[in-house]
C-alpha cells in the first residue's frame, strides 16, 4: 500500500522504515532539508539500534524513499501518518499542537478521495476532531477519515516494539478507515499482534493513560527505595517480590534517578491539563510529577553526601547522560538537572556517554566530554552512574577504582553488584540499598 509518513524523527523514521519492512511503499517526508539529505546519503539523524540497516535495506529494495515536498507524496498515498513533534507549551505545559495542525493543513489540499489521515503523534483528547475539522475545510474531497493510532514504541528497542507490538490501537468510528488500518497492519496482526479498535477519543486517551501509569510505577518504587534506605532493606528484593504478582508485573519497578525522556514528563503534563480543563483533576498524576521533580534534588544530595558533604573543587566522573540506555535522546534527561546543580556547588564534571555526547554537549556547558568511561574516571574524586548503559556494567571495576583519585562510586541505576564494587575497592552508594565500603 502506498503510505506517506510526515516527520522523520524517532517515531516517523521508525514507523516509515518498519511499514516498508512489512511490505508497504513508504515515503517519509520532513521539512528539515538537512535531515532528508542525510537520510538519502544513508546517515541516520537519531541513534536507534538496527535502524540504519533497516533503512538501508528498504531503500535498496525500492520500498522506502525520502522527500521534503509533501504535495506529491500525499497525492498518491492511501494513508498519511502524521508523526511530528508535540512538545509541551512553555506557557502551561500542555501539548503544543502547532506542528500537528501545520502538517494537517499542509497535507489537506493534496489528499485524494479515500485517503486515511492517521494521527500517530501523541495528542490531547479531542485533537482528532480538530484535525478533521481543519482537513475538511481545506480538502477538495470530503471522502477523508482522520484516525488516531497512538504509538507505544520505546526508544532503544523501537524496531522490535513496532514489529512485535503488545497492541495496535486504532481510534475511529469510520468502518472503511478501520478496514484500511487493519490492512496496513495485517502482517503484524497475522503473527499475533492484537488490534484494538476504539472510538477516537478513547484511543487518544489510551496513550496518555498508559504512559502516566508507567511513570506512576517508577515514582512509586523510587519512594519505596527511599524507605528501604532508612529501614535497611534492598529495593531490588522488594521490587522482585511485588513484581512476581501478575496484577502488578515486574516491569518499570527499577529504582533510579526518576523518569525523564521525551514522553513521560510531557505526556503527564498534558494529561493533567486535560483533567483540569474538564474539571477532573488527576491527583495521582499531579503528585507523581511533583515527586519526580523533587527526585533530582534528592540525587544531588546523595552525591554530595557520598563526597563527604561538599563537592566544591571535586572532579566528578559522570557515566551516562541520556535519559536511558540505548538512545541518544537527551530530552528531559536527569543529567540536565543534576549536573548543573553539582556545577553550581563547585564540582568539575567530566562525562562519557556511548551515544549521547553530541546531543548533550551544547545542553551541558562546562561539562568536559571524555572519549571513554575510563578516560572520564581517570583522576576523578567521585564517579556517578547516571544511565544504565550495559558497557558500564561490564567495566573492569578494579582498574576503574585504581584510575580514580578516590574510589567513591554513586550508582543511581543500581547497575552494579554492591559486593563486586566493594571488593574492587569502591566506597559504593546506590539507590534503595545499603551503602558498601
Ligand atoms: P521528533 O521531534 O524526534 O521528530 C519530529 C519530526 O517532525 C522532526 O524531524 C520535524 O522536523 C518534523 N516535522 C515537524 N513538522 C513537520 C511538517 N509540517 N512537515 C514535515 N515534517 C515536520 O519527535 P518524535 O520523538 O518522533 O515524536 C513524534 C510524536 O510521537 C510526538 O507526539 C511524541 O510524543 C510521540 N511519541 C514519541 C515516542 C518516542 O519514544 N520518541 C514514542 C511514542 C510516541
Amino acid at each position: 500500500m502506498p503510505i506517506t509518513v510526515v516527520g522523520a524523527g524517532y517515531v516517523g523514521l521508525v514507523t516509515g522504515a518498519c511499514l516498508a519492512g512489512i511490505g508497504h511503499r513508504v515515503t517519509v517526508v520532513d521539512r528539515d532539508e538537512g535531515r532528508i539529505a542525510g537520510l538519502r546519503a544513508g546517515r541516520m539523524p537519531i541513534y536507534e539500534e538496527g535502524l540504519a540497516e533497516l533503512v538501508g535495506d528498504e531503500v535498496a529494495m525500492g520500498r522506502l524513499s525520502f522527500a521534503t515536498a509533501l504535495a506529491a507524496a500525499v497525492a498518491e498515498a492511501a494513508a498519511v501518518f502524521i508523526c511530528v513533534g508535540t512538545p509541551p507549551r512553555p506557557s502551561d505545559g500542555h501539548a503544543d499542537m502547532g506542528q500537528v495542525m501545520a502538517a494537517a493543513g499542509t497535507i489537506a489540499p493534496h489528499l485524494a478521495a479515500g485517503t486515511v489521515v492517521v494521527v500517530k503523534s501523541t495528542v490531547p483528547v479531542g485533537t482528532g476532531d480538530e484535525v478533521e475539522a481543519l482537513v475538511r475545510t481545506l480538502t477538495t474531497t470530503q471522502d477523508v477519515a482522520v484516525v488516531s493510532n497512538p504509538e507505544f514504541l520505546r526508544e532503544g528497542v523501537a524496531i522490535a516494539d513496532f514489529m512485535r507490538p503488545d497492541r495496535i490501537v486504532v481510534g475511529t468510528d469510520d468502518g472503511r478507515a478501520a478496514a484500511v488500518m487493519a490492512a496496513i497492519y495485517r502482517p503484524l496482526t497475522e503473527r499475533g499482534a492484537p488490534l484494538l479498535v476504539t472510538d477516537r477519543r478513547a484511543a487518544e486517551l489510551i496513550k496518555y493513560a498508559a504512559n502516566s501509569f508507567l511513570a506512576l510505577k517508577i515514582t512509586y518504587i523510587n519512594e519505596i527505595a527511599n524507605l528501604c534506605e532508612e529501614i535497611g532493606a534492598d529495593v531490588g528484593d522488594v521490587a522482585r517480590g511485588i513484581g512476581l504478582d501478575p496484577r502488578i508485573g515486574a516491569q518499570f519497578l527499577k529504582a533510579g534517578p526518576g523518569f525523564g525522556g521525551s514522553c513521560f514528563p510531557k505526556d503527564m503534563l498534558a494529561l493533567m491539563k486535560t483533567g483540569q480543563d474538564h474539571g477532573v483533576p488527576l491527583r495521582s498524576v499531579e503528585t507523581a510529577v511533583a515527586v519526580n521533580d523533587a527526585r533530582k534534588g534528592e540525587m544531588v544530595r546523595k552525591i554530595v553526601r557520598a563526597a563527604g558533604g561538599s563537592v566544591a573543587g571535586r572532579r566528578i566522573a559522570v557515566l551516562g547522560l541520556t535519559f536511558k540506555a540505548g538512545t541518544d535522546d537527551m530530552r528531559s534527561a536527569a543529567s540536565l538537572v543534576i549536573l548543573p546543580q553539582l556545577q553550581k556547588q563547585g564540582a568539575r564534571i567530566t562525562a562519557f556517554d556511548p551515544a549521547g555526547m553530541a546531543e548533550a554537549a551544547p545542553l551541558l556547558p562546562g561539562v568536559a566530554m571524555a572519549e571513554s568511561a575510563m578516560a572520564a574516571l581517570a583522576g576523578a574524586d567521585l564517579a556517578v552512574v547516571l544511565t544504565e548503559w550495559p558497557e558500564f556494567a561490564a567495566l573492569d571495576l578494579a582498574a576503574a577504582a585504581r584510575a580514580m583519585r578516590s574510589p567513591v562510586l554513586v550508582d543511581l541505576r543500581n547497575l552494579l553488584d554492591p559486593e563486586v564494587a566493594a571488593r574492587a575497592g569502591f566506597h559504593y552508594r546506590s539507590v534503595g540499598r545499603a551503602a558498601r565500603d
